[in-house]
């Protein structure tokens, strides 16, 4: 059996904080426990907001919380040659296609009457489809930005249709939102009417999270992916890619999130909380510990 691959895979788009600390904690230490590795990987992808500093910052960060890896730093930035490739494969496929909407017209047309009330899947709502089925313009995708959505219903029917994609599961070690453990189905109607045409590259960047993460977790080896909640219901999508891939599914482990005073989520904007900050405030390793409920 091979043996246990865990990663942290963060976004150097600001410092890390609790929430942060306690996904790279769990995953290290479920690594080492059942003694297997510990890999890191920068996700990178988003060239604007990603900056060196952040990415020292959370070097030094793990460093500090007493985090080792076990391989050099894979870093998405170097991996767009192979998103490409990816996206190519697909495009072959037919189960790809250009999308000039602006957000603009995204939200006017889910506005409209027949949309309202559409159901909303990781990305929000589901994308309305108007560019789903334009004849192929290469001039205009030469002259306008343009995402690359994969087509949902295509990319179901390509593996086999509805019943086929009804028995892919994936393994959940941790707990969904809604207490989902164990074996969590595919379910192909949330899949076209929730998540629908969900976008996997963009023309400056050949890839979005949800495809970045499968091929990296694939080339990675990663056999267990432990991240926060709030990703659970990404994961039905990264299951369908690993199908049309071909690649291996990883079990995962999705933990509760670590919230503030008011019950409210961390983000990365919530400056106070950056490890960065209670550490000049004098917070020891323990401290961090106990704050994420790891110790008392
Ligand atoms: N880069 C993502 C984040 O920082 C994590 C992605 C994942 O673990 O799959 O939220």
């Amino acid at each position: 059996m091979a043996s246990t691959v865990e990663r942290f895979a963060p976004s150097p788009t600001g410092f890390l904080h609790l929430g942060h600390a306690f996904s790279a904690l769990t995953a290290f230490e479920t690594a080492r426990a059942a003694k297997g590795s510990f890999l890191l990987r920068m996700e990178d992808l988003d060239t604007t907001r990603c900056r060196p500093e952040y990415e020292a910052a959370i070097l030094d960060d793990l460093a500090w919380l007493g985090i080792e890896w076990d391989a050099p730093v894979l870093r998405q930035s170097e991996r767009f040659d192979a998103y490409r490739a990816a996206l190519d494969d697909l495009m072959a496929r037919g189960l790809v296609y250009p999308c000039f909407c602006t957000r603009k017209q995204v939200n006017a047309a889910l506005s409209a009457p027949h949309h309202e009330g559409s159901a909303s899947g990781p990305d929000g709502p589901a994308y309305p489809g108007t560019c789903r089925g334009l004849p192929p313009d290469a001039q205009r995708m030469e002259r306008q930005p343009y995402a690359l959505r994969l087509d949902m219903g295509k990319a179901i029917a390509s593996l086999g249709g509805a019943g086929i994609v009804r028995k892919l599961s994936f393994k959940e070690l941790g707990k969904g939102p809604n207490g989902e453990r164990k074996k969590v189905l595919l379910d192909p109607t949330h899949l076209i009417g929730a998540c629908g045409d969900v976008v996997l590259g963009r023309k400056e960047t050949p890839a979005s999270y949800h495809l970045s993460v499968v091929l990296d977790d694939a080339a990675q080896q990663v056999t267990h992916v432990t991240r926060g909640q709030d990703l659970f219901a990404a994961t039905p999508i990264h299951r369908l890619l690993q199908a049309l891939f071909g690649r291996p599914t990883p079990h995962y482990r999705h933990h509760r999130l670590i919230v503030d005073e008011s019950g409210k989520r961390l983000a990365k904007r919530d400056d106070a909380r950056s490890l960065q900050t209670l550490r000049a405030e004098g917070a020891g390793v323990e401290d961090i510990r106990r704050l994420v409920g790891l110790s008392r």
